[in-house]
């Protein structure tokens, strides 16, 4: 399994974990970081944080063996390139044995462009278009062969930026896209960063998650040898909106 963020610092941090375990042990740090102690369950599932921690530690299971890697994508040139763009671009990816990258939220519409001119046609949501050099930089790339700001471009490299994306996206929309990042519990999809979830851990599986975090951490405390690492070198940021962090804006 490969995971990424948005950045080559994350990313680096990320390089930490390199198991289920370690993958579980960050998800029961983040809950907890976020009160998890206490909370109901719809209290849980309404924060963000740790809703996505608490289904990342019941769903690992199905799709990473327990003895199975974690990899995360190299150092990009640039920085602030997409997750999902970097993890299909990376070496370790292999399109034969992974699957498509997909996120928690649907790509924005760059990437889903990107996707569909790459021949992945899964997939009938995308996200906003951001106007950026970060979210367009396999546009760019492709242009320029390099990392550039929108306004460092030509008019020359813009008018073929436009041609490209405008090819990408006859064929995307030929397979129905939805523009709306998020499937929400009402079944139609929202742009807004904070929406609730089309999926939620029922009481039962909340219950039982909640035990094996709480029992989890108790076990760190008292120095279990076998406990796994924690993220320690870099506080990953957590955005509490959807603006584009963007260095080459
Ligand atoms: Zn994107």
């Amino acid at each position: 399994m490969i995971v990424s963020s948005n950045s080559n610092a994350v990313n680096r941090s990320l390089g930490e974990l390199t198991s289920r375990a370690d993958l579980k042990a960050e998800a029961t740090a983040r809950a907890l970081g976020h009160g998890l102690e206490g909370m109901s369950r719809e209290q849980a599932m309404a924060d963000r944080v740790v809703r996505h921690a608490m289904k990342l530690y019941d769903r690992i299971g199905t799709h990473l063996a327990e003895a199975g890697k974690v990899l995360v994508p190299h150092d990009v040139a640039f920085d602030g390139k997409h997750a999902e763009i970097r993890i299909e671009q990376d070496p370790q990816y292999d399109k034969t044995t992974h699957e498509a990258p997909s996120g928690v939220k649907a790509p924005c519409l760059a990437c889903k462009l990107y996707f569909t001119g790459q021949g992945y046609l899964e997939g009938v949501q995308a996200g906003p278009m951001w106007l950026s050099a970060v979210a367009l930089s396999t546009q760019i790339e492709a242009t320029t062969g390099a990392p550039a700001k929108i306004d460092e471009l030509t008019d020359v490299q813009i008018a073929a930026i436009a041609k490209r994306i405008a090819a990408q996206y006859a064929v995307m929309a030929a397979h129905h896209v939805a523009v709306g990042s998020s499937l929400m519990k009402s079944g139609k999809t929202t742009l807004l960063h904070d929406a609730d979830s089309d999926s939620e851990l029922d009481d039962d599986k909340f219950a039982a998650i909640s035990k094996q975090m709480l029992a989890r951490t108790k076990a760190d405390r008292v120095g279990a040898a076998s406990a796994p690492k924690r993220l320690k070198r870099t506080v990953i940021p957590e955005p509490d909106s959807d603006e584009e962090l963007d260095p080459f804006a």
